[in-house]
């Protein structure tokens, strides 16, 4: 009886520790609350933007359309939405939009089309969907979500691709409609500069003012990461050209702690599989997905040539947005947060 005695104190004493040190432990997580916390990347291309050449009304479509986008995407993580949901929603508005090279603004091949390339991942699941060359869907990331979604393929192209949206009942879209003055123009003068010259039809020169792929990440109240870039690709290509937007870990990639989102000269972020790159720096070297884009886009694109930028997106929050051209559009919004909208350096 004795002898139990000093047994009861102990246990008494364990369990009094082991209360303070669960207490130790979840306390500060409850109190700072994570769940609720989002956040929200996104970029309207990078490239050519010279700010004496932006007349304040152009910079101000731009700069609408982006909040606008963002505003949406907001909504939809601020009512419980997922970070696929938002995703989509964003990149729909930018792909509806003239301004941007997706969808409605897409960019004119040499033979006068719009061939569109556009991808998601969801980084909870490891799940992605891509199309590639498409020509009828309203919005393309509408086709590359259903493939995620309701196929057991990550990338569909072409003519088959079309087929499966149609299949799908997605929006579709006639040729006319992604025809706009602007992107015309800009293959006639691209087709000058090329008879002028000796660069070669899918030189970037011809296309280097062009820019305006869309991209998107987010982080819902779950903690769920998301990623989708759409594209019209590149003025003047032809061949059946596919940038790096539809190739999962080239422009577009989402795991369970980073998202990335490229744009820029395709076919450097391809060899480089830059997004997917960041990712596995920023994992396997211990560092910030913020100092791994940075190595990427200022040390690695350039020592080989390649020119662009990304946005990117770590499970806690945290953004950034680097670019080695002379502008990106981007903008971000944190939680119930103001939108920021950034273009030049
Ligand atoms: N990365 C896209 C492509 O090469 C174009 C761009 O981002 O401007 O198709």
């Amino acid at each position: 009886m004795n002898a139990s005695r000093p047994h009861a104190l102990v246990l008494f004493v364990c369990v009094l520790l082991l209360t303070a040190f669960i207490d130790g432990f979840t306390a500060p997580v409850l109190a700072s609350d994570p769940a609720s916390a989002t956040a929200l990347v996104i970029h309207g291309g990078a490239g050519t933007i010279v700010k004496g050449q932006m007349t304040p009304e152009l910079e101000e479509e731009y700069r609408l359309e982006l909040e606008e986008a963002l505003l949406a995407g907001q909504a939809i993580l601020q009512s419980g939405g997922s970070s696929l949901d938002a995703v989509v929603a964003v990149i729909k508005i930018l792909e509806d939009s003239p301004l941007f090279n997706a969808g409605k603004g897409a960019v004119f091949t040499a033979e006068g089309r719009n061939e569109m390339d556009a991808a998601i991942m969801d980084g909870a699941t490891g799940k992605a969907g891509a199309v590639a060359f498409v020509t009828r869907v309203k919005n393309p990331i509408t086709a590359a979500r259903a493939v995620m979604d309701h196929t057991e393929h990550v990338m569909l192209a072409g003519a088959g691709a079309d087929t499966f949206a149609v299949a799908q009942g997605l929006e579709l879209a006639e040729a006319e409609y992604f025809h706009t003055d602007r992107r015309w123009k800009q293959l006639q003068e691209a087709q000058e500069k090329e008879n002028t010259t000796t660069t070669g039809s899918l030189s970037h020169d011809t296309r280097k003012p062009y820019l305006g792929t869309v991209g998107a990440l987010a982080l819902d109240q779950q903690g769920r990461l998301a990623a989708a870039t759409s594209t019209g690709g590149m003025t003047n290509k032809r061949f059946g050209r596919i940038g790096d937007t539809p190739i999962i870990g080239a422009g577009t990639w989402a795991d369970a702690s980073c998202a990335v989102s490229a744009t820029g000269h395709g076919e450097y972020f391809i060899r480089f599989t830059v997004a997917s790159d960041i990712c596995a720096r920023a994992r396997y070297l211990g560092i910030s997905v913020e100092s791994a884009a940075q190595e990427v886009i200022f040390d690695v694109l350039p020592a080989a040539g390649g020119t662009g930028g990304v946005i990117t997106l770590d499970d806690k929050g945290q953004i950034s947005m680097p670019f080695n051209t002379e502008g990106m559009y981007r903008g971000f919004v944190h939680s119930d947060g103001d939108p920021t909208i950034q273009i030049y350096k």
